[in-house]
């Protein structure tokens, strides 16, 4: 697949609509996939910290979260078709996953954020099939959440720690599981939650 190179970063080559069908076909194929959208803010912080381009590197997709990457490419010479979001992504996620029957884990927000966003996703794709949910602010050091997570088999897991605290868990964590698209989707369980 196509990728425009800003600063180091490969972003993929696709619209929204695109990268959801992409998505939807690598959860049928219960290839195991790790989507990083990125927007002005992490490429910089990736130039900044060598540590964070390797959460980047292991990213199985890399997509430009923002106008700001799409004319960086532009900038540069190269094109990139739209802005595809975290938000955007997830929602469109959800929407297939309402057909499609997906099992999905939520990582991430506040507590009481997290429970709002679990019930309107509840109410709005009622045949999602929320496998369980944790809150953001958890000891890093010494849990067993991937561990649980990967017991609940989910098709999608949507982890909201923001940048890039979310990049980091999925690139530590991701090879305790044998399948599933993870995603770092930032404050999108705010917005959900209303
Ligand atoms: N968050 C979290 N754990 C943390 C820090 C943040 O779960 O240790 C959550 C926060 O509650 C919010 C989301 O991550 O739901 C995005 O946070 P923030 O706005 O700080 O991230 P950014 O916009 O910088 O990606």
């Amino acid at each position: 697949m196509k990728k425009v190179t800003i600063m180091g970063v490969p972003f993929l080559h696709i619209d929204q609509k695109g990268f959801v069908s992409l998505l939807e076909n690598r959860i049928q194929q219960k290839e195991k996939t790790f989507v990083v959208t990125a927007n002005p803010e992490v490429v910089m912080t990736a130039n900044e910290n060598p540590q964070v381009m390797q959460y980047l590197e292991k990213a199985t997709y890399i997509c430009a979260d923002g106008i700001g990457v799409v004319k960086a490419a532009q900038i540069l010479g190269e094109s990139l078709p739209e802005r595809v979001t975290g938000y955007d992504s997830m929602i469109q996620l959800l929407q297939a996953g309402n057909q499609k029957h997906y099992k999905i884990f939520l990582l991430g927000a506040q507590n009481d954020t997290l429970q709002k966003a679990v019930d309107n996703i509840h109410a709005t794709y009622p045949n999602v099939e929320i496998v369980g949910y944790q809150d953001g602010y958890f000891n890093w050091e010494d849990n067993d959440i991937a561990e649980r997570i990967a017991q609940t088999q989910p098709d999608l897991v949507f982890v909201a720690l923001g940048v890039p605290r979310q990049e980091k868990w999925i690139s530590e964590n991701v090879d305790k599981f044998s399948h599933g698209v993870f995603i770092g989707v930032g404050g999108s369980f705010d917005v959900i939650a209303g």
